[in-house]
């Protein structure tokens, strides 16, 4: 693994797949690492109703996959790898791996965010077993099946509409009294016959046996318990957890600028303060984190790059 490329870009999500596509039109030696599968969140989300110019019935999946053809039409090379640690501090920067280690002349971090969890007990042990974080993924298991969608955000509203498709009833399950989802989307999700709401209202536990069985909430404002069971037809329910993201930055805090939540500060290049590192995507400090701004934020990172290594190394 002496080879010394261009750019790694670090993350398989529409901001890495952009940047990649950029770079390696751009005849930069280019590596995309990415630990999973391609993809990033998009893949998650059945609808990609506001890309421009996107196929009427284009899907996250159906989407990245053309985004993943194009960067290697382009000559980006694709690899799947964790990433436990970086090094930056020199002109060479180096990613270390599981597998080993790779060199190359500038970086661009592309590694997005993951779903926030609840935090309350019984969560992380029926997650796959009634709890979920993915509509699109999971939606088809609570076929005629009840399930409640935890959020007030535009993710959580979104895909309480979708997953009516499969469900008898989904109840949207926010902590106020006033959802945070754009007025569009509220709109839609208030005349759909089959979502109900539970106002002022968090999960307190969730519990079963080997699969989701019950659910305690809470009242906010009274404090009030109320435990959900399912029914013994039913056997199990639904729950999906919409309630937003973390930035995917633990391996670069001590190293790069972030703000205190963890996003990653960058210019307008997508510049961050490291020398030849670069940002792009919903990691990056921003204010609109959807697919459009990522893939131009790849683009812009991509270009930046080739800049800046004419300037440092030719
Ligand atoms: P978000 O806007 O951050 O909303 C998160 C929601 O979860 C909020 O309603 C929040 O309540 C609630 N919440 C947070 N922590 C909680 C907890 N521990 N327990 C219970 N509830 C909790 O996240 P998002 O909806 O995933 O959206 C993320 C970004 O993507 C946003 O910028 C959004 O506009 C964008 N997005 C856009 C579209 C679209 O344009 N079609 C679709 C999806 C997402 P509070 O309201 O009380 O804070």
């Amino acid at each position: 693994m002496n080879k010394i490329y261009d750019v790694i870009i670090i993350g398989a999500g529409p901001a890495g797949l952009s940047a990649g596509l950029y770079a390696a039109r751009a005849k930069m030696d280019t590596l995309i690492l990415e630990k999973e599968r391609a993809g990033g969140q998009i893949v998650t989300t059945d609808e990609v109703a506001n890309y421009p110019g996107a196929v009427e019935d284009a899907t996250g999946p159906t989407l990245i996959a053309r985004m993943v053809e194009q960067a290697k039409e382009f000559g980006a090379e694709l690899k799947t790898d964790e990433i436990v640690d970086t090094d930056f501090s020199a002109d060479i920067k180096k990613v270390i791996t599981k597998d080993g280690e790779y060199s190359a002349r500038s970086i661009i971090i592309a590694t997005g965010a993951s779903p926030r969890k609840l935090g309350c007990p019984g969560e992380a042990k029926f997650t796959g077993k009634g709890v979920s974080y993915c509509a699109t993924c999971d939606g088809d298991f609570f076929t005629d099946l009840e399930i409640f969608a935890i959020g007030g955000g535009d993710t959580a509203v979104e895909e309480a509409i979708f997953l009516t498709k499969f469900a008898r009833k989904v109840t949207i399950v926010h902590r106020r009294d006033e959802l945070r989802a754009a007025k569009s989307i509220v709109e839609k999700a208030m005349k759909n016959p089959k979502i109900d709401f539970m106002w002022d209202t968090v999960v307190e536990e969730i519990k079963g046996e080997g699969i989701l069985q019950s659910a305690v909430f809470k009242n906010t404002k009274t404090g009030q318990l109320t435990e959900y069971n399912a029914s013994e037809e039913d056997m199990t329910f639904g729950m999906f957890v919409f309630v937003g993201y973390i930035p995917q930055t633990d391996i670069f805090k001590g190293k790069i600028d972030m703000d205190d939540r963890g996003y990653i500060v960058s210019n307008e290049t997508m510049k961050t303060d490291v020398e030849g590192v670069f940002v792009a995507g919903d990691v990056r400090q921003k204010t609109l984190r959807q697919v459009v701004t990522a893939v131009s934020d790849g683009a812009v990172a991509a270009v930046n790059c080739e800049k800046y290594i004419e300037e440092k190394f030719e």
